[in-house]
């Protein structure tokens, strides 16, 4: 038999019969399982299966970024149609593309001969599970690769065997973590918990030498008499899964419907012959496609999430900078940061403060956070000196000369920003941009300082930096395409995804989240319990508390922000629960987490606990204490902000303003952002429950009459269908 045609593949045979089938899909920077992919890889089976002269298989990549990244999510328009769709025809169609996968790993695993992947890159959801398919596993030993399940991240479950084939090979505890939370496991924790047999500087000729060997071509479970390790769910291994489901429960408050059916798959599934399992495990991922939360999640967490790392709201027509060096101006809290992710990603640092003593402990956040990064194995030491050697810390002006981009991160004062960036401009190159971290002053306002404002931009990164993934990138009156494409650079360079915000009060991210915190403090005025207050939130799926989050944010910088409202606002600035709590509270000398001492006592090497002082802040009594009122004035009182700002364009993309409420606050992510909250929730019914939070708790929940046309003239914020 000749070798098939295959355009995914390159196949070798040698001598003794074996095909070396190196995996590299035609015009992709990275492998994934796109439908053509799928059908070679059935041919490959077929071809093993049909071919005498065939001894066994290895496969491997042929990219030097990766094995396998999973199923070519950009494709699954079809099946994502026909899993929403209601009739029965519908269902039975979606069942047998969701089913394609299985039934081809299926026929690799059972086509005869051994085959053995040489996993030479990353292998993750798909990618991992046809390796699970495979009759041996060898892994390359470079501690960038990562195995791992992700689908749960992105609001699916693993549908291509993983559920079936991950527990059955280490047992339902060890897959749990892997299938349940995407986490993933590095190579040396990969043959430690027996998800691959072998870890090798050569894996092609490690998997070369297992199928000479004599490889056998059985996985464990089609073997006479396979038992489950740890047990069977009927058995021993079910009293784990009524722990899990608790346990699964209390993380996500079940929220998320992927990891609920990925539990059911697997407990189902391990109680039925294989092939039986395989369908079980491709209905529920059918049925957790079919959620609005997986649609939501998938098109906020991966589809728009790539696209805007991808730049895609960078200004046309402005060629893209390699950003090569960058200087930073404030050597503080912020500026320290923001040097250390750009050092990390290979940028030139000048970081530049008002003494060296200053400018040194900037640089020295970095030797801090490389210093760990390196004792805890997660970076290399030349790594780390590479980093620190891309960070000079100065006082010298003229160092400015030679950067194509500055970032002042100054005190928060005009006076102090406007000698700076005077300072600043008389040194740089006369095409540099200059960009303000500023958190509260208009940068309209600050490019008034500036003798060319169209390249001044502001560059909001959030704390701590090189843990928050979203950067605010603001646009002033001013500013030109130049500036913010610059700034888009620099964001993508330090791998962080920008949104570009107009110039408002708090920008985006910050306007939407106080009115999350506010909520929280009105609740502590009304009487309602903190801890109810703390749990609500967190059933809501904010990832912590709005009381928590305050003594995260500090309270004395609550207070100042409130300060600077009052006096922009004048007599328009009303007084609330809000000011009385955070006044009273900073009188009282508790600045939050800082100090040890906030809405929560912080005792030294304890769990926090909140403060029983609380009660004396209560100034009435709860209108409800119905965790579903608590809730949704959470989530409703962000969503208003949100769609406000969308509809006063402060965002004008709704996949920034999903995507940034994700990674800029924290937003639910079950719902796939603010705005695919309402539209999950309908725009009707959501307006319908506005007004009524509206009469019991005022004008928060007010409902812009932008959102009452959108909803009369059935209008949505992302067209139908925007998975696609
Ligand atoms: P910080 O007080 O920690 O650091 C400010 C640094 O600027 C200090 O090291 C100070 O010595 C230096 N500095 C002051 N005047 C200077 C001058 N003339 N020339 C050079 N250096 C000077 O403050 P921070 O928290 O890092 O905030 C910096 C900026 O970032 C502010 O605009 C703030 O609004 C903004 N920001 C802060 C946060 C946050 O969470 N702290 C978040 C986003 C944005």
């Amino acid at each position: 038999m000749s070798t098939p045609d295959f355009t995914c593949f390159q196949c070798e045979t040698d001598a003794d019969g074996l095909v070396t089938a190196t995996f590299d899909v035609p015009g992709k920077t990275m492998n994934t399982l796109t439908q053509a992919a799928i059908a070679e890889i059935e041919a490959l089976a077929n071809w093993l299966k049909d071919d005498e002269a065939l001894k066994g298989c290895v496969i491997t990549s042929g990219k030097d970024n990766g094995f396998c990244a999973g199923a070519d999510l950009q494709e699954m328009t079809a099946l994502l149609t026909k899993a929403q769709g209601q009739s029965e025809d519908d269902k039975r169609e979606a069942f047998k593309l969701a089913f394609a996968l299985n039934r081809v790993f299926r026929s690799l695993e059972t086509c005869g001969k051994p085959v053995a992947m040489a996993i030479n890159g990353l292998a993750l959801g798909g990618g991992l599970e046809w390796a699970l398919s495979c009759h041996y596993r060898v892994v390359g030993s470079s501690s960038k690769i990562q195995l791992g399940l992700p689908e749960v991240k992105v609001g699916l479950m693993p549908g291509a065997g993983g559920t079936q084939r991950l527990t059955r090979l280490v047992g339902v505890m060890a897959a749990g973590p892997l299938i349940l939370e995407g986490k993933s496991l590095r190579p040396q924790e990969a043959q430690m918990q027996g998800v691959v047999h072998e870890v090798s500087d050569d894996p092609v000729a490690a998997a070369k030498a297992w199928i000479k060997g004599g490889g056998k071509a059985k996985n464990p479970w089609d073997e006479d008499g396979f038992r489950i390790p740890g047990g069977a769910p009927q058995g021993k291994a079910g009293q784990m899964f009524m722990v899990g489901n608790a346990m699964l429960r209390q993380k996500t408050y079940a929220n998320y419907p992927a990891p609920i059916h990925a539990m059911a798959a697997v407990y189902e599934g391990l109680q039925l012959p294989f092939d039986r399992a395989l369908e079980i495990e491709s209905k529920y991922f059918v049925k957790t496609l079919a959620t609005p939360q997986a649609q939501n999640m998938l098109r906020s967490l991966f589809l728009s999430m790539q696209d805007l790392n991808k730049g895609a709201r960078r200004p046309k027509g402005v060629d893209k900078d390699k950003i090569e060096s960058l200087a930073v101006i404030g050597a503080g809290f912020m500026g320290a940061g923001i040097a250390y992710v750009a050092a990390k990603a290979g940028v030139k640092v000048v970081l530049l403060d008002t003494s060296q003593d200053n400018a040194d402990k900037g640089k020295a956040h970095s030797e801090t956070l490389v210093g760990k990064a390196v004792s805890r194995g997660k970076m290399s030491q030349d790594k780390a000196d590479a980093l620190l050697a891309n960070i000079t810390p100065t006082t010298d002006y003229t160092a400015l000369g030679d950067v194509d981009l500055v970032i002042e991160a100054v005190f928060e004062s005009r006076e102090v920003k406007e000698a700076v960036i005077k300072q600043a401009e008389a040194h740089m190159k006369p095409d540099a941009i200059l960009a303000s971290n500023t958190s509260t002053i208009p940068i309209t306002e600050l490019a008034t300082y500036s003798g060319r404002p169209d390249q001044f931009v502001g560059i909001h990164f959030f704390s701590p930096v090189d843990k928050m993934l979203l950067v605010e990138i603001i646009r002033g009156d001013k500013t030109g395409d130049r500036a913010i494409a610059t700034a888009m650079d620099l964001v993508m360079t330090v791998k962080k995804t920008p949104i570009v915000v107009e110039d408002a009060r708090g920008f985006y991210a910050n306007r939407c989240v106080l009115k999350y915190i506010e909520q929280g403090l009105s609740m502590v005025a009304e009487g309602v319990p903190p801890a109810l207050i703390e749990n609500a939130a967190k059933m809501a799926g904010m990832p912590v508390g709005p009381l928590a989050l305050q003594d995260e944010v500090a309270i004395d910088l609550g207070v100042k922000i409130l300060k600077q409202t009052a006096d922009d606002l004048g007599n328009a600035y009303k007084p609330g629960a809000v000011d009385a709590i955070l006044n009273g509270m900073f009188a009282q000398g508790r600045l939050g987490r800082k100090n040890g001492q906030g809405f929560y006592v912080y005792p030294k090497g304890e769990d926090k606990y909140l403060w029983d002082g609380l009660s004396d802040y209560v100034t009435g009594s709860p209108q409800s204490l119905d965790p579903q009122d608590l809730k949704d004035r959470f989530l409703y009182a962000q969503a208003l902000e949100a769609v406000r700002s969308y509809l006063s364009e402060i965002v004008t993309d709704p996949r920034e303003a999903d995507v940034g409420s994700i990674l800029g606050w924290g937003f639910a992510p079950w719902s796939g952002g603010v705005l695919s909250f309402v539209e999950m929730t309908g725009l009707e019914p959501f307006i319908a429950r506005a007004d009524e939070l509206a009469q019991e708790y005022g004008d928060v929940f007010a409902v812009p009459d932008g959102l009452r046309k959108m909803a009369e003239q059935g209008e949505r914020f992302y067209p139908l269908m925007a998975v696609a």
